[in-house]
Parts: structure tokens; sequence; C-alpha cells
């Protein structure tokens, strides 16, 4: 067997981290009840619970898209719409999942600067038509962090709640890389959610270190009514449920899914600060999260695949380099020091 050197392409190249294989081992011993009914997954919900510090609602799904797109559904009639930035991942990445389990609840796009929706936006979008030909808002949804490593502070988060309270809307939380956002602000969980008034939050497992599943937690849990049922039909109640849930288990009960993030956000940083200042290079966003985006000229991008490193460019033509819970930090500086010598040859070339 070989192992390929590690890349940075994206934070789903990564494996599964010690602390989810080896929850995922202890619930292989013996038989459990089928379809959620075991102890593995009443242990994660509660530990969910004492994470967040209230008894919210808990649900396992195997990804973020089904998470997302049933936690919206729940939310909307198919004439309501949901208010999302244009970079946001429902809108770019899903497929029109969302509307399709909604059966319909359209996607209204705010234009945004960094991918951040502002409570400006939300408002304008939202106040924008009344009429019956209009498809009423209903949800907005943020991504935290975004697409692109932005974090919302606690104070912004609150903003947008207000925004959502005044106009009757309910704030939906893409939390796929949720820990990391944590890890970045350095706040409890529930600061920035419950607390700052998000309704319903998707808690990303997979990019942080588990095989897969997603986590819907609904804190106001009205909203969960017969969300059961929505994830059996649209093919997301797992039968051997003990399996998606006691990773988390794992991840929750001794701090590896902070720990993971900060690994993660670490990593990315210690490439931002190598790469920042070399002459032809641009940091795209400021590096809040675990993901580093780098402005290039084409000439170097191929020069670093040239010397064997993958990576996407499909954000604004840089390319998009992403940390997971076991980025080797040697490596990272490998990567710096290939930018250095790609961005040194083309600008003595030029
Ligand atoms: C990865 C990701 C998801 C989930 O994607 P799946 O491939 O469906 O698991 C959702 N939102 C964001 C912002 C993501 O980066």
């Amino acid at each position: 067997m070989t192992t390929e050197a590690q890349q940075f392409a994206s934070d789903n190249y990564a494996g599964i981290c010690p602390e989810a294989w080896a929850a995922m081992e202890a619930a292989n011993q013996g038989h459990a009840p089928a379809y959620g009914d075991d102890h593995w997954t009443h242990t994660a919900a509660d530990a969910f619970r004492t994470l967040f510090e209230t008894d919210c609602e808990v649900f396992f799904a195997f990804n973020g898209t089904a998470a997302n797109s049933l936690a919206l559904a729940a939310l909307c009639q198919s004439y309501h719409s949901v208010i999302c930035s244009a970079a946001a991942h429902v809108e770019t990445d899903e497929c029109g999942a969302p509307e399709f389990f909604s059966n319909g609840s359209k996607l209204l796009v705010a234009q945004s600067q960094d991918g951040k929706l502002t409570p400006e936006a939300v408002r304008a979008v939202a106040t924008s038509r009344s009429d019956i030909h209009f498809p009423k808002p209903r949800v907005v949804t943020i991504t935290q962090p975004t697409e692109t490593g932005q974090v919302y502070t606690i104070d912004e988060v609150k903003a947008l709640s207000a925004v959502c309270r005044e106009l009757g809307l309910k704030l939906h939380m893409d939390g796929a890389r949720f820990a990391h956002a944590c890890a970045s602000l350095n706040c409890d969980p529930a600061e920035i959610t419950w607390r700052a008034g998000v309704d319903v939050l998707c808690f990303g497992g997979t990019k942080n270190g588990m095989a897969v599943g997603e986590a819907v937690l609904f804190f106001d849990r009205a909203l969960a009514q017969d969300f059961d049922y929505r994830c059996k039909q649209a093919g997301q109640l797992a039968s051997k449920m003990r399996f998606l849930a006691a990773p988390w288990v794992g991840m929750l009960e001794n701090g590896a899914w902070l720990r993971n993030a900060a690994h993660a956000n670490g990593c990315a940083r210690q490439l931002a600060e190598q790469i920042a200042e070399l002459p032809g290079i641009e940091l795209m966003f400021p590096v809040e999260a675990n993901g580093v985006f780098v402005r290039a000229s084409d000439a170097v991008l191929a020069e670093l695949r040239m010397r064997g490193w993958r990576f996407y460019t499909f954000i604004g033509g840089g390319a998009r380099f992403m940390f997971a819970w076991d980025a080797d930090p040697a490596r990272v500086d490998q990567l710096a020091a290939d930018i250095r010598a790609a961005s040194t040859a083309t600008a003595l070339a030029a």
C-alpha cells in the first residue's frame, strides 16, 4: 500500500480522526436497537445538549447537503423563500436540493462583498416585494464560517437575528465548519447560536474529522415537528444509526471537535503568514478559519501544479488551500516554500 503525500485541496481529503474512529469501534460491539433507538444515539444527542447548554432537538444526517436542505424545508412552505448570500453553499453547491426538498421554496440571493450577509442586505431583499406574486421571505441562512473562511462575530449574528425577528424570519446556520468558527472566535457554541438568535444549526462532522455525518440542532423545538419523518422520506434515517451517532460521542466528550478545528485553523494561519508578503501573491480573503485563498498569476499556479500541489480554483480563479484536523505543519511549510519559489521564479522571468 502506498500513501500519497498530503494535499490541501480539500479538508475532505483527510481521513477519520482517532477519537471518531475509537468511538465507531466501541459502538461495534454486539447488537443494538436500530433507527436511532440505541444508547449511542441518545448519548450523542445528550452530548450536544450539554455542549450547547440547552434542551435542543438533535437529528443526524449523512451529509451537509441533506442537513441544510431538510432543515430549510422544515422552516418553509413551498411558497416561501430563503435569503442567502450569492456565495452560499446552498445556492452554489447543492444542486437545487434546498428547493427540491422544500417542494419549491425559492432561494433569494443577496450580493455581498465577502460572502457574509448583513442586516441591510437581508432587509433589502426581504422588503423588496410584499405582493402575492413573489415567494414570501421566511428564512435567512448564513454560513459560519463562510465558504471563503470569514467568521461572523457574535454581534454580527445578533444583528442579523434582530432583523429576522423584526421581519418575521427564521435564522438558519450552515455550520459545515462550525467547529472552526468556534475555535476562531474562542467562544462557547451557545453564544454564537441560540443565545445570538439562531433557530436551527447544521453542525458539520465530516470536515471536522469524522468519516461522515452532520447533526441538525433545533434550538426552537417546535420547529422540529415531524422532522424525523422528513429525514426518513429523504433517505436520511440511518438504520444502523449508532454508527452515525457514535463518532459524535467521541468528538464531543473530550473536546476533539475543538482541538481538530483549532489545529486546522492554525495551519491556515501558518501558511498565510509565510506567503502574505511575497511578490505576485495576494491573499484573497482574511484568514479567519481553516482555508487560505491565494491569488497568483497563471504561471505561478502552473508552477505549483508542476511541483505536485493539487488545489481548486473555483472561487474567483485563485488557489484554495484547506486544512484538516491532521494537516502536517511540515507539509504546510513545504507548500509555503514552493509558493515562495514559484513566485520568485516567475517574478524573475517577467
Ligand atoms: C462541505 C459543505 C457543506 C456540506 O457538503 P456535503 O458535501 O453535502 O456534505 C455544506 N455547506 C458548506 C459551506 C460546506 O462547505
